[in-house]
């Protein structure tokens, strides 16, 4: 065994008894499957020798005692979400030149092809990238270059694109959704932007005013609805998304598999889970010792798509997490179907 092997089989030591062997055998059965991406965070998805090279580029300081090398690589199930979240303390201090923008969405689109992806809804906050980029007039001008350049490397690698803008829990949450909307708008709302999201450590509160600007938002755009929730625990947050923030997805659900009448009412609402088999392990949501929700998903008639959340932060790609999910007990058939899953439930119009 090389050392690339060695270090692989350490990768994937949490994810079951099979050898790196027979991990790389079974993957291959499944080289060729088309597969489709419903949660993945644009700057979770940028590989290290990218994030390196813009650093190199742009000299970016990083935060006292910050290793890329060490700290921005999750293979190991953190302590607690927000430990999962450390990464990003300095994956928003980048971009600041656009021909870096340009640079890492090639590199994420790359990494989807490697993994057959044919259509992805990509998630990003936007408005850092204001901030660094000294866009003006600000934000219009950084959504606009955002989609410009994903835009441009979806169509080198025949991947269809849609974003979904992201606004973090927090107190200024409702002003960071009505900002993103206004560039929105101001760009003559471009049919790529697809959806909405909330993301963030569901431990944080936000404006009480939240949840009707996501639903107005819907009623108004016709913008798909997402909503990180349930990751950290939270039963309650899981039907606070459908019922007051209009969610048509939930991004992660993984508490409510301890609620049997909230996965009646999921499946009743034909909402759709995103479940990030890899990440939920690595953030804690799904605890070593137990069973991954999918099965209860499945059990209730709740759909789910197989999705990636982070995959660069884990140095794994979505082929991974469909891996991962037959681990946890999906079978080879729930796999080949998951691309019709997913078209079924996606944002973007008119897929075939
Ligand atoms: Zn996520």
């Amino acid at each position: 065994m090389n050392q690339c092997k060695n270090d692989s089989a350490k990768k994937y030591s949490w994810t079951g008894e099979d050898s790196i062997e027979q991990y790389e055998s079974t993957k291959a059965k499944f080289s060729d499957i088309d597969r489709a991406e419903l949660h993945v965070h644009m700057n979770g998805s940028i590989p290290l020798s990218t994030i390196q090279d813009i650093f190199a580029d742009e000299s970016t300081e990083l935060p006292a005692g910050f290793l890329i090398e060490r700290d921005i690589l999750r293979y190991k199930p953190c302590q607690s979400l927000s430990s999962y979240l450390t990464p990003w303390q300095v994956l928003r201090l980048f971009p600041k030149k656009r021909e870096n923008l340009n640079l890492l969405s090639l590199a994420v689109f790359e990494s989807l092809s490697q993994n057959n992806v044919r259509f992805v809804e990509l998630r990003s906050s936007v408005l850092y990238l204001a901030s660094l980029q000294n866009c003006a007039p600000a934000p219009a001008h950084a959504l606009e270059r955002l989609l410009e350049s994903s835009r441009s490397a979806s169509s080198r690698f025949g991947i269809r694109t849609g974003l979904i803008l992201t606004v973090t829990r927090g107190d200024y949450s409702s002003v960071a959704l009505s900002t993103l909307l206004q560039a929105y708008q101001d760009l003559g709302q471009p049919s790529d932007v697809v959806g909405l999201d909330l993301a963030g450590d569901e431990e944080i509160t936000y404006p009480a005013e939240l949840p009707s600007l996501f639903r107005k938002a819907k009623d108004r755009f016709g913008l798909g609805i997402t909503i990180h929730a349930g990751e950290t625990g939270r039963v309650d947050n899981v039907r606070t998304a459908v019922e007051l923030f209009g969610a048509d997805r939930i991004g992660h659900g993984t508490a409510a598999s301890k609620a049997p009448q909230l996965l009646d009412f999921l499946a009743k609402k034909d909402i759709c889970i995103e479940v990030c088999p890899i990440s939920n392990r690595l953030t804690g949501a799904v605890l070593k010792n137990e069973a991954h929700p999918l099965l209860a998903f499945q059990r209730h008639g709740v759909p789910f798509v197989i999705c990636s959340d982070n995959p660069a932060i884990h140095q794994r790609g979505l082929a991974d997490d469909h891996m991962a999910a037959m681990n946890e007990g999906l079978s080879a058939r729930d796999i080949y179907e998951q691309f019709d899953v997913a078209k079924r439930y996606s944002f973007i119009e008119g897929l075939d």
